[in-house]
This record gives structure tokens, sequence and C-alpha cells, in this order.
């Protein structure tokens, strides 16, 4: 057996040994992004990962696990923030994959409401912004309360922190907000402060951020809330919870109460009366993606009738009522031509590829970052491989692995500096490990 044996072509102990499997793996996943904001798998690595455990529990319920990744929405609350229970759990979405997805998602619904073809079914859609969802608890319209989702039951509580936010208003602006109401959304940065960020972080000689989402939850989970307010968050309102009275009757008419009340809510929301309405809204979405200076990874549809919303309810650990549609992965293929070094201000050097210019995600790429030494001896790469890149909510893509191999000569990171000739070299720290970077001693 291995990991690209089908689903369908699964033994039983075939099946519950890659249950198993699964299960260490997405926990794994889990903990690195959620508690050392250092993802050990790619996005489409982790839903792959996520969508192959349902497909099997679907097809051998008997060998569902305890510890069943399907049951959870995320990791426990770090230690050093207080916990916070949610008023209502704060679930995840269900994923589709294809427009087939989204019309038997849209069937689904119109069957379950028992409605005919002729009566309409008013969906919204809104990027899914790629950040870190918060909840922000008002109470007679004063922030109360900001928490992470944590495991979605519990999450921790970072309202010092959530207070640094210009996008997160400590009193809600006009009257006509419920007594108590829990706002959720995301917090995410924009690709230009990543960038920033990452300068800054590179030039004092620390580790820097694999990209923005990272370095938004990182940012927004610091015990430290001055360095929160050195960095610069932004926030999406898109949800609610635990509301004390209605004040709205669709999904779009919240979230224009939202504005309203002084959060930032995304402008690309629409409306679409057909599921054909919706795909179309898709991929105007996903055509603008390079542009919007932000990263988002799919968009998110919502029955817009409320009342519909409460029929419909949940199962297991998503609402019936909306689905996220992902964007899929952006790879392409190309010759890798040269590697060069950059040298950074703190004298670090990081290797380059240079690529034969290639569209991935409708943008030209010719440079990939191929981070350090170690990951060129762990890729195996060499100028003249065509190698397989990847821009997938990073800003800068990255060499995902070599296809075929252009019989070149072996590459070595130089000893000396290309700037001024000095020696570079590896520093071993007090553990006696080198450091992942090698650096000008000029
Ligand atoms: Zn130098």
């Amino acid at each position: 057996m291995s990991e690209a044996t089908p689903v369908e072509n699964l033994t039983p102990d075939e099946a519950a040994a890659e249950l198993a499997r699964l299960a260490a793996l997405i926990a794994e996943a889990d903990a690195a992004y959620y508690q050392e904001d250092a993802p050990v798998l790619t996005d489409a690595e982790y839903d792959a990962a996520r969508q192959r455990n349902l497909a099997i529990e679907a097809r051998f319920p008997e060998l569902k696990r305890e510890d069943s990744p399907s049951d959870r929405v995320g990791a426990v609350a770090q230690d050093g923030f207080a916990k916070a229970t949610h008023a209502a759990p704060m679930l995840s979405l269900d994923n589709a994959f294809s427009d087939e997805d989204v019309t038997e998602f849209a069937g689904r619904i119109r069957r379950f409401l028992g409605l005919d073809e002729s009566e309409p079914l008013e969906l919204t859609a809104e990027p899914k912004i790629d950040g870190l969802s918060l909840s922000l608890t008002y109470e007679k319209g004063k922030l109360k309360r900001a928490a992470t989702r944590g495991n979605g039951l519990v999450g921790e509580d970072v309202t010092a922190n959530a207070l640094t936010l210009n996008d997160i208003p400590t009193k809600l602006a006009g009257k006509d907000w419920p007594d108590f109401i829990e706002i959720r959304g995301e917090v995410y940065m924009s690709h230009a402060d990543f960038a920033a960020l990452n300068a800054r972080e590179d030039q004092a000689g620390r580790k820097t951020f694999a990209n923005p989402r990272n370095a938004a939850a990182g940012s927004l989970r610091q015990l430290d809330t001055e360095i929160t307010k050195s960095r610069p968050l932004n926030f999406f309102a898109y949800a609610w919870a635990a509301e004390s009275a209605p004040f709205a009757e669709t999904q779009s008419e919240a979230v224009a109460k939202f504005a309203e009340w002084g959060f930032q809510t995304n402008p690309l929301m629409a409306t679409a009366a057909t599921v054909d309405d919706l795909i179309a809204t898709y991929r105007n979405i996903e055509q603008q993606r390079a542009t919007l200076g932000y990263d988002i990874d799919g968009v998110v549809y919502k029955v817009n009738r409320l009342d519909w919303q409460q029929r419909l309810g949940f199962v297991s650990r998503a609402p019936r009522w909306a689905i996220a549609h992902k964007f899929p992965a952006e790879k392409a293929t190309t010759t890798l031509e040269e590697i060069d070094i950059q040298v950074g201000r703190t004298g670090s050097l990081t290797p380059v590829a240079r690529l034969a210019p290639v569209t991935v995600g409708g943008v030209v790429v010719s440079n990939a970052t191929l981070h350090n030494e170690d990951e060129i001896e762990r890729l195996g790469v060499k100028p003249g491989d065509t190698v397989e890149i990847q821009r997938a909510g990073d800003v800068i893509p990255q060499v995902l692995r070599v296809v075929q191999d252009g019989g070149g000569k072996v590459w070595h990171m130089p000893d000396t500096c290309p700037v001024c000739g000095s020696a570079a070299v590896r520093e071993i720290d007090d553990k006696g490990e080198a450091d992942v970077r090698r650096r000008c001693t000029g």
C-alpha cells in the first residue's frame, strides 16, 4: 500500500493503517500550524490529507478512529494565554474542489429545503481570506473579549493584542446592534506589510516568516502586546454567533450592518441567483487574486436567507448552508537556469533560482526562493534541471521538486561572499547546531 493507493482499492487492514497515518500527520500539521506558526504541509497537501481521511471513513465507517481528524477543527490552546470558551463553536467549512462539487452543494440544499426548480436559491460569494480566525465578543456595543479559534470550542484570549488592531472597533458605531454578539472574521497581513516585516526580521538576524498567514498568526499570538502593536495586522468581519436578538434577514444584510458598525468587510462579496452566477463570481475573484494585495485561497458560498440557514443547520463539524470552493494549487513546471546568491543587509547569503519565465496562476514568474543550502541538498536541485514550482499563499514562489534531472553539475553554496569576497560561514550556535544561513564575515 502507498499513499497513492486509491481509496476504493484499500483492504480494511490497509484502510485502518492509512487512517492511523493520516490522524498522526494531520495532528502534527495542526500543532505546527497553530502552535509554532510554521507549517509542515502546504495547504494543498493538508486539504488532500483531510479529504483522503474523509473518503476512507466514508467507505469504512466502522474503522473511524476515536482521535479522527474529521471530528477536530484545529489544535488546542497554547500555554501562556488564558483559555476562552466560545459562546457557540467556531466550526470549519466543508470544501468544494470542482464546479461539480458546487452544483452538488446547491442540489443538496434544494432537496433539504424542498425547493422546486422555479424557486430561486440566492447565495453569497466572498473571498476566503487566508489568515487567522478571530471571534470578538461585544456586550452593549463594547469589545469585551477577542479569542482565537483554538479547537473550535475553546481558543486563546488575545484581547490585549486585538485592541492594537485599527480594524477592530473597541466600541461599535450606530446603535442597532444586539446587546450581546460574537463577531467573527479573519486577521491577515497584506503582501506589502509581510515583505517589509520579513526584511526587518532578516536585518535584525531573526527568523523570517514563511508566508503572510504565519506572520499574522505569529504576530497576533504574541505574549508581548508591544510586539503585536508593531505589526501591521488587518481584519475582515464576515460572520457572527450567539446574538441576543436578530438583526438581519440575510447574510448580505448582516455583513452590511458590520460595515455600519465600524468593521472592514470584503468589497468583493457578491450575491448570485444561480450556480452559474456563483461559478462566474468565483472565476472573477480568482482572476483578481494576484492583484488583491493579500492572500485568499478560495471563495466561500453561503445561503443568503438566514431562516434557511437556520433550517439547514449543521452536520458533524460544518454548516450545511456554506462551503469553501478552494482554488487549485498554483503550480507550474519550468527549467531552473541558474542559482544566484543574494546577499542580505546583514550579510546572509540566500540562494535564488533563476527560472525560464513561466505563468503560474496568472502571474509570470522568473525567480523562486531556494531558502538555504540544506533545502537545495534536500531537493537535489542543480542548474539545468526541470523543476516544479508553486505559488500558494506565499509571496515568493518556491521550488517544490525536481521533475527531470538536467544532467548538470552538483551545485554548492560558495564559501566566499559574492559581493566582497570575504569568507562566508555558517555560525555554530550554543547547542552546536549550524545556522541554516551562511553569512558574510566581511
Ligand atoms: Zn560580503
